[in-house]
């Protein structure tokens, strides 16, 4: 049983950077991670939209390099933390209690943590569409993910689903890898920001098809075709693709929230106030899994540092 001051639960941008707040305000911090260290950072290509992740191209005689990838980014955030004294362990969390004023962190190691405060930054994960062949192809040429699978499809016919940042930004990635991208959204327009609708509207390797949703993925061995439904007509049909990338969105990693008696939205996230406390005196939550309507990389790391910040406060009393 170790006894800590601050436990974090979870390595995204938001646990990253709280635990580099609160080990620079002193507090013995441990920071547990059941993946890998980034969390859905890592699957960004290009981390254009960070402020002031800019690469080196406006440096005269330097090498043009260009945003720094999520994956960059996200080690950079380790080691910045590690730099200042927080620790790490990987493995999963079983269970989050409070007894008295201490919370006890169960580990499904058989280890259990002692803390006097705790920063929930546990992210989300992507929605499923829950159609036939979704999960049955998983991993065989139905993915989330196009950085980490989008060069087993190079030349390839790639349908992308959703209207979001997630959904275009993806569509442009894969439209880098083969002349044959479509994206299709449920709606009439697109609910991504204004300067990922233009460039994927514009963009020549991607056909955009509205009001389309997927009913069924086929294949024997890996993706052969999907079933598509236009949704004003109720027409249906079928066409060949080789992959599928869904982009429907997230959903919070919420449950040791939930069992603890945190509130929670009706979305499943986690309910915080400006401090990002929750409604248990001593414990916080930030990033993606807390209810809020912006999730970027950066406002994950903001809620980390108003955090860490809040959570040094309540321990000092
Ligand atoms: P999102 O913004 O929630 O968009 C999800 C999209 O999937 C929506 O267009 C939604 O359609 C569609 N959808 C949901 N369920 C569906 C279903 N069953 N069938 C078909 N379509 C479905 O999610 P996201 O794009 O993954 O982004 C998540 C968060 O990360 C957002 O806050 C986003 O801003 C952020 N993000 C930012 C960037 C960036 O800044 N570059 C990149 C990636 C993600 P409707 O529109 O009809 O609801």
């Amino acid at each position: 049983m170790s006894d800590l001051d601050l436990v974090i639960i979870g390595a995204g941008p938001a646990g990253l950077t709280a635990a580099q707040y609160g080990a620079r305000a002193n507090l013995k911090v441990l920071v547990i991670e059941q993946l890998s260290v980034g969390g859905q950072a890592l699957v960004i290509d290009v981390l254009e939209n960070y402020p002031g992740n800019v690469g080196l191209f406006n440096v005269s005689g330097m090498e043009q390099k260009g945003p720094k990838s999520g994956y960059e980014f996200a080690m950079d955030l380790y080691r910045q933390a590690e730099s200042f004294g927080a620790s790490f362990s990987f493995g999963v969390v079983t269970s989050l209690k409070k007894e008295d004023k201490t919370f006890i962190i169960e580990m499904i190691d058989g280890i259990t943590h002692k803390a006097a405060s705790v920063i929930i930054a546990s992210g989300a994960k992507p929605r499923c569409l829950d159609i036939p062949g979704e999960q049955k192809f998983s991993g065989r040429g139905v993915s989330y993910c196009a950085t980490c699978d989008g060069n087993f499809f190079k030349g390839k016919k790639i349908f992308v689903v959703g209207g979001g940042d997630a959904a275009c930004d993806e569509a442009r990635y894969l439209s880098r890898l083969t002349t044959k991208v479509v994206l299709i959204h449920r709606r009439d327009s697109f609910r991504a920001q204004k300067a990922l609708v233009q460039r994927t509207m514009e963009n020549p390797n991607i056909e955009v098809r509205f009001n389309t949703v997927i009913k069924e993925i086929d294949g024997e061995q890996i993706v052969k075709s999907v079933i598509l439904e236009n949704v004003l007509t109720n027409e249906t049909y079928e066409e060949e693709t080789d992959a599928v990338f869904i982009y429907a969105g997230t959903v919070p990693q919420s449950a040791l929230a939930a069992g603890i008696n945190a509130e929670l939205d009706d979305g499943g996230y986690i309910i915080t106030d400006h401090k990002m406390s929750t409604n248990i005196p001593g414990l916080y939550a930030a990033g993606d899994v807390r209810s809020g309507a912006f999730r970027q990389v950066v406002t994950a790391a903001a809620d980390g540092a108003v955090a860490a910040h809040n959570a040094a406060g309540f321990i000092n009393g």
